[in-house]
């Protein structure tokens, strides 16, 4: 069983090297904003209450975001294991779930707030499938389009100016200090985020001491 939780600033490559180690290693990808926007795009109860905080850039409140992971992590559906991202976004949250889950290690993405805000602001989801591009370095082959459904690209709502500027600061303020706990406690890899994908899925494995990255034909 490996349990580890991934960290880093918006647009430093969480999601994609979290799915790429899921997929590997037969881990659960658990992606705690992904829980939160698929309830605002099904407009339940929980989404009104977290749509205007989401889109402002701000946290959703401690207690919500909490009971969303408790809720996910009791499904059990992870044999091997899971890789958390998104959370523990500050101290309360971390001491919450370290109370609860022993994890085998944290990998911190690294990079630069300068580079975050080019990259956030090329960014673009799928409003179908929910597939990321970036206008920088993914581009879809025909403008505006995804290349796996065909559906809609569309900005995340908290993808402008103002909401990176208060994710960046929340991020420095909050979530920082939660990795000088998991220093302390537990196994940090901190990983350079800029290089291409692969590259650096292959540093966390590396890091982690986990089997190589051998990436599929053409990729
Ligand atoms: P993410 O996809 O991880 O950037 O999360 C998108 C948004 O979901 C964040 O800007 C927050 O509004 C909310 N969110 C995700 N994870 C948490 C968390 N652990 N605590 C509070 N809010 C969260």
């Amino acid at each position: 069983m490996r349990k580890y939780v991934i960290m880093g600033v918006q647009g430093s490559g969480k999601s994609t090297q979290a799915t790429m180690l899921a997929a590997d290693l037969d881990l659960a990808h658990i992606s705690v904003g992904d829980i939160f926007r698929w309830h605002v795009q099904q407009h339940t109860k929980m989404g009104a209450q977290v749509r205007r905080v989401m889109a402002a850039g701000e946290l959703v409140g401690d207690e919500l975001a909490e009971a969303v992971t408790a809720e996910r992590l009791s499904q059990h559906d992870w044999n091997y294991g899971f890789v958390i991202d998104g959370f523990p976004r500050n101290r309360r949250q971390a001491e919450f779930f370290l109370e609860s889950y022993d994890i085998d290690g944290v990998i911190q993405l690294d990079l630069p707030d300068s580079e975050v805000r080019r990259r956030v602001l090329a960014r673009r989801l799928c409003s179908g499938c929910g597939m990321d591009y970036n206008l920088i370095a993914g581009r879809p082959a025909v403008e505006g389009t995804c290349d796996v459904c065909g559906g809609t690209l569309v900005t995340r709502e908290d993808d402008t100016e103002e909401a990176l500027a208060v994710r960046l600061r929340d991020y420095h303020e909050k979530t920082d200090p939660v990795l000088d706990l998991f220093r302390r406690k537990e196994y940090v890899a901190t990983i350079d985020a800029r290089p291409g994908k692969a590259e650096i899925q292959q540093a966390i494995r590396g890091s982690l001491r986990l089997p190589p990255y051998q990436p599929a034909a053409g990729q």
